[in-house]
């Protein structure tokens, strides 16, 4: 079975990150989607919003789908967090699976910028979802690494690990740090995420 691993701060998770995954999960045929909150490195953290509330946020969107799943893996573990060791930890713990991490292309672009990056794509594909204007201008380091890796969705569902996929999700320009922008102007901001993350945002009063 194929599994999507899908990291973010999710600082907080919305429509932009959900949309796109779902669209992901039916256009790669994957069976699971692991929406997985990173540890935030204190000196980063948004003060007042814990790792808890994000992770409430994540299981709250589980609702949304029987596909999506809260992964609370990285948070569980008392170290900072590497995704090419997390990815390898996740393997040992899915041997059977194909596991897909997914990251939107401004992500993806800084990708040379992550710990171990190029073992990345050992124990895992790597795919890559649109967003903003950022369409498929990578790095000459980057292009390097895509050119020896990219494969069509057919091969890359055939292999176990160490692809490249560009897919074909739909464009939702929205980004967390917009919307704790617009909560703290008291902008409108509820559309951007689901509705029971808006409640949950209102209840415990954050970003404010
Ligand atoms: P911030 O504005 O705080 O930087 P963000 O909205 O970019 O947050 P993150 O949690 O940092 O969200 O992103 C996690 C992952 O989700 C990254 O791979 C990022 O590229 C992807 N992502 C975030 N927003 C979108 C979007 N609107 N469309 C596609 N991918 C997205």
């Amino acid at each position: 079975m194929l599994r999507i691993i899908f990291g973010g701060t999710f600082n907080p998770l919305h429509w932009g990150h959900i949309r796109p995954a779902l669209a992901l999960a039916d256009e790669l045929s994957a069976q699971a989607i692991h929406l997985m909150p990173s540890a935030i490195p204190p000196h980063r953290d948004t003060p007042s919003v814990s790792a808890e509330q994000r992770l409430q946020m994540v299981t709250l969107a589980c609702e949304l789908d029987s596909r999506l799943q809260a992964e609370d893996w990285e948070l569980q573990q008392n170290r900072h967090s590497y995704t090419a060791i997390t990815l390898a930890e996740l393997k040992q713990k899915y041997p059977q699976d194909t596991l897909v991490f997914a990251l939107g292309m401004d992500a993806f672009n800084a990708l040379d910028s992550w710990h171990q990056w190029q073992q990345l794509v050992d124990h895992a594909h790597l795919v890559v979802m649109r967003r903003g204007d950022t369409e498929r201008q990578l790095k000459p380091v980057l292009s390097a690494f895509v050119a020896a890796r990219e494969l069509e969705l057919s091969a890359l569902q055939q292999q176990p690990a160490g692809g490249i996929y560009f897919a074909q999700t739909p464009l939702v320009d929205i980004s967390a740090t917009d919307i704790r922008q617009r909560i703290n102007n008291s902008d409108s901001w509820t559309h951007m995420v689901p509705p029971a993350i808006a409640d949950y945002i209102n209840q415990q009063q954050l970003y404010r």
